[in-house]
């Protein structure tokens, strides 16, 4: 949890707030990678002078996805920039989808679920292992980034060609 006490920041006007999202959190399930350690986040919350919350910071971290080609295992450094906006309802544009709702009475936020979005946004969907990663051959699934197989350009594997000519004999 990455707490932001807004009674402390209504005192002090700007607030760093430092954490780690865990490897282990549920609601990283179902993501087309893996954490490989927890990201550590760093944050600075001010109050911007029209009464909106402003958070800025980034998280640096680790995660490993499947390259699309060849399933090896990618490494990733993530890096990510983070600035949040939240605005109490009454300055909230209806058509703002961008800023964030502020409800009134409230005092703290969690901002991990903030920080989980960025960060899952950040992060493309696929990875692949190299330019011009080769893939898995579609005939007999070796990685052709370390083999030769055996298998014809056309997807065929040459081994059955003999077969093929005693059967048209
Ligand atoms: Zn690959
Ligand atoms: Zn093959």
């Amino acid at each position: 949890m990455l707490k932001l006490d807004l009674f402390d920041l209504e005192r002090r006007q700007t607030l760093r707030v430092e954490g780690r999202v865990e490897v282990d959190d549920d609601l990283l399930e179902g993501l087309p990678f893996v954490y490989e350690e927890p990201f550590v986040v760093v944050l600075n919350a001010t109050w911007a002078g029209s009464g909106e919350l402003v958070v800025r910071g980034g998280v640096v971290g680790t995660v490993s996805q499947d390259c699309r080609r060849c399933l090896d295992r990618v490494e990733r450094q993530v890096d990510v920039d983070i600035t949040l906006l939240f605005a109490p309802s009454d300055l909230l544009e209806e058509d703002d989808t961008e800023t964030y709702r502020l409800e009134m009475g409230v005092r703290e936020i969690d901002l991990e679920p903030y920080v989980r979005d960025e960060v899952i946004l950040a992060i493309p969907a696929f990875a692949e292992c190299r330019v011009g990663c080769r893939g898995l051959c579609a005939g007999c699934g070796e990685n052709l980034n370390e083999t030769e197989c055996m298998c014809s350009p056309g997807g065929m594997d040459p081994r059955w060609d003999a077969l093929r000519a005693l059967e048209n004999k």
